[in-house]
């Protein structure tokens, strides 16, 4: 079958009442910069659809791209046919070769803007009805629950066809809720967290922390790789390493064993609420989950949040593990994330953290070393690099990749 376009609904966005129009305009950018290496496909952010043109493009592709795209909600490759309805048929009778099971349920529907057209929707529904039956006697027609919906639609420019209906990955398009800041180590979670403040509409810039020598250049890959899997749902990432070795060093130094967790932490949370301040984030965003580790308990957040009136967003906060892998499967981060490449806190870590830090204690702990010295030096030794789908951090040929693979 020739697909002509790709008709995307919107789902969701649709409640949004005024903003209707942001969104839109959002999602059609957004969908034109993840299919920007496909030069004939024109992009057409419409009120009620948006129609994704082929122009002779392989739709297999674009399709794998679409389902990434937060604020589709479903969409269907689409034929457009002359206005002739035998070609109605014919396309009908195609399209369902594809599909059709034994004892699988069908109906019609025609939407009808042209008004001119010989045939009003009742008639379109009946007669193609029919001629999809006569091709298929083993399909019933199911005006309620179909297995398969075959949507006609008779516009000025052509009868429009349809007869698959795929879903896309929800949500709000990114960009539309702000900027946020995510805490990213290479770990299983905070990869899913992005993900999932990224559905809600947020433009994530990704944030890691790395501590050579301690920690290796494919620990930071790692982080990398795992953004460059984030970005095929947004075209590209914004990734901001910031030094952590010299923090880590004094902290190690300085403050009480069952406290070098708390007080890494803040440290941490400063440095990003410092970034998000410079480029207009609103809310830091973590992988923490509640009790997972000694520093996810409410005392220890407690302890770490003190720095700052910002939000401290925490998406998996109440997954189970269980539910957290899954996700990390769905969206691809797993495989990566379970590497085993030490990061910068795995190093640090003391043998036994305190799972119910004092704030008092933490705070004054913090004061015995110079915070905003270290600081200063961190923010002006960061890199910032844009990550983009398609782009390998991790190089295959090393041998450790080999073993791993
Ligand atoms: P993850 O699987 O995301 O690493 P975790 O269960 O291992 O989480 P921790 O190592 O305690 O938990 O980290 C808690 C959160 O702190 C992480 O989810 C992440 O948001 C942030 N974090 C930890 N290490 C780093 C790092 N090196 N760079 C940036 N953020 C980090
Ligand atoms: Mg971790």
């Amino acid at each position: 079958m020739e697909y002509t376009e790709i008709m995307v609904r919107y789902g969701e966005l649709s409640t949004k009442g005024k903003n209707i129009k942001d969104f839109i305009n959002r999602l059609g950018s957004n969908t034109m910069r993840a299919l920007h290496d496909f030069p004939e496909v024109h992009v057409y952010p419409k009120r009620d659809r948006m129609h994704v043109v082929l122009n002779g493009t392989d739709p297999e592709p674009i399709m794998k791209r679409l389902k990434l795209i937060f604020g589709i909600q479903t969409f269907s490759p689409v034929v457009q046919l002359r206005k002739e309805i035998d070609a109605v048929y014919a396309a009908a009778i195609e399209m369902m070769q594809e599909q059709v099971k034994p004892g699988m349920t069908f109906k019609v529907s025609t939407k009808r803007s042209d008004k001119e057209f010989s045939m009003d929707t009742n008639a379109i529904n009946r007669e193609v009805g029919s001629a999809v039956y006569e091709a298929f006697p083993d399909l019933t027609v199911d005006v309620k629950n179909p297995d398969i919906e075959i949507l006609v639609d008779v516009r000025q420019n052509g009868i429009f066809i349809s007869c698959e209906t795929i879903k896309g990955a929800g949500g709000f398009p990114v960009g539309t809720a702000g900027k946020g800041m995510m805490m990213l180590s290479g770990g299983i979670d905070s990869p899913v967290a992005a993900y999932l403040g990224m559905k809600r509409g947020v433009d994530m810039e990704m944030i890691h922390f790395f501590s050579p020598p301690y920690t290796t250049e494919q620990a930071l890959a790692k982080s990398k790789q795992l953004t460059e899997v984030l970005s095929q749902s947004v075209g590209a990432i914004k990734f901001i390493q910031i030094p952590f070795t010299e923090i880590q060093e004094t902290i190690k130094e300085k403050v009480p064993e069952g406290y070098l967790m708390t007080v890494q932490r803040r440290l941490m949370l400063r440095l990003s609420v410092a970034m998000a301040e410079k480029r207009g984030g609103m809310a830091i965003f973590n992988g923490e989950a509640l009790g997972q580790v000694a520093s996810q308990t409410m005392e220890s957040m407690m302890a770490i949040n003190d720095v700052t009136t910002m939000p401290v967003i925490r998406p998996v906060v109440s997954m189970d593990k269980t539910e957290i892998i899954k996700v990390a499967e769905e969206i691809g981060t797993f495989d990566l994330s379970i590497m085993p490449f030490e990061d910068c806190c795995t190093i640090f870590a003391p043998p036994s953290p305190k799972t119910r830090p004092n704030l008092e204690k933490a705070r004054q702990f913090e004061e015995l070393i110079d915070v905003e010295g270290l600081m200063e030096r961190a923010l002006a030794a960061t890199k910032i690099v844009t990550i983009k789908p398609g782009e390998n951090y991790l190089n295959p040929d090393e041998d450790i990749f080999a073993e791993l693979l």
